[in-house]
């Protein structure tokens, strides 16, 4: 049976992060997002009110939640501030290799932590030169005694200044491309590790982005994930679990800004009648509605098959690209319907339409997801139709 209803527990959830965005995120989501400085504050008051690292088992502290419900929480989140919103979930993103590939030493050590006070974890994966193409990563790694040793240079990495440790992804041998990248967990106090200035963005602008230096740094062998030239299997399977949530990232701030749009329009007059009596405005109403829905039901979708502990990569790659595609169209549309309005910092929808244009780029660009995409359907999908039956010209006999 397929139920679309959600549980007790889900909708306590959703109405406490709905709660929380509504409080303490939308209020202030206009300083952080013209000073630039981190919402600090506002995330300690998440940390506390339990919204935050929600995929920590409970054995290690946490409350063990599936991806269905850190979907389910940030969607309300991401409605409120999508940059306050990444600089929260990223805990969950760099969390997540170790919670594929730690030992029970490795997760007691740095899961724990995470739930017993507030304290940041960065995934170190971007360079300056590499994005997309995560087997080019050329951050070194090398062997010596008891160590492994970074040298390279990360870049775009959430919270970088903040974090007390980072999930780093390194290659022993840039030729070898994915078949030598290794994954660490790496202390932020380690020598031989410097964060860069936060940069200057368009969106996201309540979240920091800094690069990350590593010179001669000496990670214990004991804080490899899995082993070594599994770095790029880890990755993979971290971006299988954490896309469902970019999509409802997406999602939220989509509902965001048509909400935004439904108030105006029935408050707005133009020749004589409040907008929403126009049909044409009526239907860039429905059609933010309807691409809403659907972005919502496909990273459900997506976030059902990773709780079924099935392989949700190409779930993920179709919620991904759909649901962000739909947040700036949305965006883009509720804009509009503000007219001038729309366009200026004392309304915020040019804020959500600045910020939805990261969806499309962070955890794999929107061309990314169409390559997985593409490759799936030429070699893993299965076609309804083994042998295509001919194509006849002719009435059909009496069968
Ligand atoms: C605000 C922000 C926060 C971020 N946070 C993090 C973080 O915390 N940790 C982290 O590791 N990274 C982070 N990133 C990095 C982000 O994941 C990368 O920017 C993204 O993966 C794209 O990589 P790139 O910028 O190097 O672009 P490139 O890979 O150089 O791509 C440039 C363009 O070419 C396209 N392209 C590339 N290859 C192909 C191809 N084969 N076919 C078709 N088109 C292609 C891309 O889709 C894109 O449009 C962040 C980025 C930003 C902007």
């Amino acid at each position: 049976m397929v139920d679309f209803s959600y549980t007790k527990a889900q909708l306590d959830l959703q109405r406490r992060a709905r709660e929380f965005a509504q409080e303490y995120m939308i209020p202030y989501a206009h300083y952080y997002d013209k000073t630039g400085a981190f919402p600090r504050p506002i995330i300690q008051k998440c940390w506390d009110e339990g919204l935050m690292n929600l995929a920590i088992p409970k054995e290690y502290g946490g409350p063990g939640l599936g991806v269905t419900e850190q979907c389910i929480a940030v969607e309300e989140m991401a409605a409120g501030c999508a940059g306050m919103t990444t600089s929260i979930y990223v805990n969950t993103l760099g969390a997540e290799p170790i919670l594929i590939a730690g030992n029970k030493e490795q997760k007691e050590k740095y899961l724990k932590p995470l739930t017993e006070e507030l304290k940041f974890v960065s995934f170190a994966c971007s360079e300056p030169g590499i994005g997309s193409d995560v087997a080019g990563i050329e951050t070194r790694v090398e062997k010596k005694g008891d160590n492994y040793v970074l040298n390279g240079a990360k870049f775009w990495i959430t919270n970088a200044p903040y974090a007390d440790y980072f999930t780093v992804f390194a290659s022993l041998d840039p030729n070898q491309r994915h078949k030598a990248l290794c994954a660490f967990i790496v202390d932020a106090d380690t020598p031989g590790i410097k964060t860069g200035r936060p940069v200057e963005k368009m969106g996201h602008r309540a979240s920091t982005t800094s690069a990350v230096m590593f010179r001669d740094a000496e990670v214990p062998a004991e804080n490899i994930l899995g082993s070594e030239g599994e770095g790029f299997k880890i990755a993979m399977q971290t971006f299988a679990m954490t896309r469902p949530s970019i999509a409802a990232f997406a999602t939220g701030l989509a509902k965001a800004a048509m909400e935004y749009a439904r108030e105006y329009v029935n408050k707005r007059e133009a020749f004589n009648q409040k907008l929403r009596e126009f049909e044409v405005i009526q239907f860039k109403l429905a059609e933010m509605y309807m691409k809403i829905e659907a972005s919502r039901l496909l990273y459900l979708k997506a976030a059902w098959t990773a709780d079924n502990k099935e392989d949700s990569t190409v779930p993920a790659s179709v919620a991904k690209a759909i649901a962000t595609d739909v947040a700036m169209e949305v965006a883009s549309e509720a804009v509009q319907i503000h007219g001038g309005y729309g366009y200026i910092d004392q309304y915020p929808l040019e804020k959500l339409f600045r910020d939805a244009k990261l969806y499309q780029i962070y955890e794999g660009t929107s061309e990314v997801q169409r390559l997985i995409l593409g490759r799936y359907v030429l070699k893993g999908y299965k076609p309804a139709m083994e042998q295509i039956p001919k194509w006849l010209n002719e009435a059909p006999p009496s069968f």
